[in-house]
C-alpha cells in the first residue's frame, strides 16, 4: 500500500514512531486567518489525528490576499472561516478529524475548548492563530496552569514573531513580555497591513515547533524567540533559555489574571473593519430559525446553519450578523455603545 506520509517518515526526525504520534495527537487551533490557515493546512497534510479549529469570523474579500484556505465563493457567501477551512481541509486529508467551531474563545470557555474539563479529550497542544494580544495572554494562562504547550505567532506589516512555550520547562509569554501592549500602542493589521509571505513564514516556524512538540522532540523547542523582518532580509533569534523568571506573574507566581477575569459581556472592535462584536454573558444558545423570523421585520434576512444576517432597513446603513453562540457583529459602526444598544433592541439583552 502506498503510504501518503512516505516522504515525511523518511525523515529521521519523524520516522514511523513520530508519524504514529502525530496521528494520535489532538491540536486546538485558535484563529483561522493569515497564520491559522497556513498552520491548519500544514498540520492536516502532516497527518495530525484531530484538529479543532476555533474562529468567530466570516470570510471577507480582503482576507483572500493571505488566508490560503479560502476562495472568492467563501467570501461572497460570507461563510464562517472555521467551516470553510474544515471543508477545504477535509478534501486534503480525509483521515484527519476536523472540528470547526464558530465561536468566540474567551476566559469562560477556553478550558472547555481545550478539552480540559472532565471527559473532554484533552488537547496536546494549542496553536496561536489569533490577532489579539489579549487572547494570547489567555492562551498563556491556560497553558501554564495545565502544563499544556502552546506556540505563539504574530505578524503585522513586514514583521513577524514566533516562540514555543512548554511549561513548566521553558520561559512563558509573560516571562518575556510581562504585559500586553496598551490599546493603540502597536500597529495592527488595520493600520499597517500584513504581508502574506511573512504570515506564511511565521506559520511555518510555528508548524515546525508544533510538530517537534507532537513527536516528542523537545531538545530545541522553546529555546528562543524568533523575530523577523523579511523586507529587510532580517531573521533574528534571541535565546530565551535564561529568560524564565521567578517573579513572572503567570509561571512564577501562578496568578492567572487573564483566565480568572471571566468578564460578563464584552464588546470588541474588529481589526480591519468598521465593525463591533458584542458577546453576551455566559453560555448562550440562540435558536437561529426563530431569530431569523423575528428579524424579518427589521430588514432582509439571510439564514445559514451557522448564522443569521440582516441588513437593517431605513436610515441606518448597518448589517447585523448573529451566530449560534449569541454573538452579534454589527457592521457599519465602530461605536461600542451603539452596538450594545442594537444588541438590546434586536436580539434582546
Ligand atoms: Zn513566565
Amino acid at each position: 500500500m502506498t503510504d501518503r506520509y512516505h516522504r515525511q517518515t523518511l525523515l529521521p526526525q519523524i520516522g514511523k514512531i513520530g508519524q504514529a504520534r502525530l496521528s494520535a495527537a489532538r491540536v486546538l487551533l485558535v484563529g483561522c486567518g493569515a497564520l491559522g490557515t497556513v498552520l491548519a493546512e500544514q498540520l492536516v497534510r502532516a497527518g495530525v489525528g484531530n484538529l479543532r479549529i476555533v474562529d468567530r469570523d466570516v470570510v471577507e474579500l480582503t482576507n483572500l490576499q493571505r488566508q490560503v484556505l479560502f476562495d472568492e465563493n467563501d467570501a461572497k457567501e460570507g461563510r464562517p472561516k472555521a467551516v470553510a477551512a474544515a471543508k477545504r481541509l477535509g478534501g486534503i486529508n480525509s483521515s484527519v478529524t476536523i472540528e470547526p467551531l464558530v465561536v468566540d474563545l474567551h476566559a469562560g470557555n477556553i478550558e472547555e475548548l481545550a478539552g480540559l474539563e472532565a471527559g473532554g479529550g484533552r488537547a496536546d497542544l494549542i496553536l496561536d492563530g489569533t490577532d489579539s494580544a489579549e487572547t494570547r495572554y489567555l492562551l498563556n494562562d491556560v497553558s501554564v496552569k495545565h502544563g499544556l504547550p502552546w506556540v505563539y505567532g504574530a505578524c503585522v506589516g513586514m514583521e513577524g514573531r514566533m516562540m514555543a512555550i512548554r511549561p513548566p520547562t521553558t520561559a512563558c509569554l509573560r516571562c518575556i513580555f510581562p504585559s500586553p501592549p496598551g490599546p493603540g500602542e502597536l500597529p495592527t493589521c488595520d493600520t499597517a497591513g500584513v504581508f502574506s509571505p511573512v504570515a506564511a513564514v511565521v506559520a511555518s516556524l510555528q508548524a515546525v515547533a508544533a510538530i517537534k512538540l507532537l513527536v516528542g522532540d523537545y531538545e530545541s523547542v522553546g529555546q528562543e524567540l524568533f523575530v523577523l523582518d523579511l523586507w529587510k532580509n532580517r531573521l533574528r533569534t534571541t535565546p530565551t533559555l535564561d529568560a524564565k523568571r521567578g517573579d513572572c506573574v503567570a509561571c512564577g507566581l501562578r496568578k492567572f489574571e487573564f483566565l480568572d477575569s471571566r468578564t460578563a459581556s464584552a464588546t470588541t472592535s474588529l481589526c480591519g473593519r468598521n465593525a463591533v462584536q458584542v458577546r453576551p454573558a455566559g453560555r448562550v444558545m440562540v435558536d437561529l430559525m426563530l431569530l431569523a423570523e423575528k428579524l424579518g421585520s427589521a430588514g432582509p434576512v439571510e439564514r445559514t446553519p451557522h448564522l443569521v444576517r440582516c441588513q437593517l432597513q431605513g436610515a441606518e446603513d448597518l448589517q447585523l450578523t448573529v451566530f449560534g453562540d449569541g454573538r452579534l457583529i454589527v457592521q457599519g459602526t465602530g461605536d461600542s455603545d451603539r452596538a450594545r444598544s442594537i444588541y438590546a433592541r434586536y436580539i434582546g439583552a
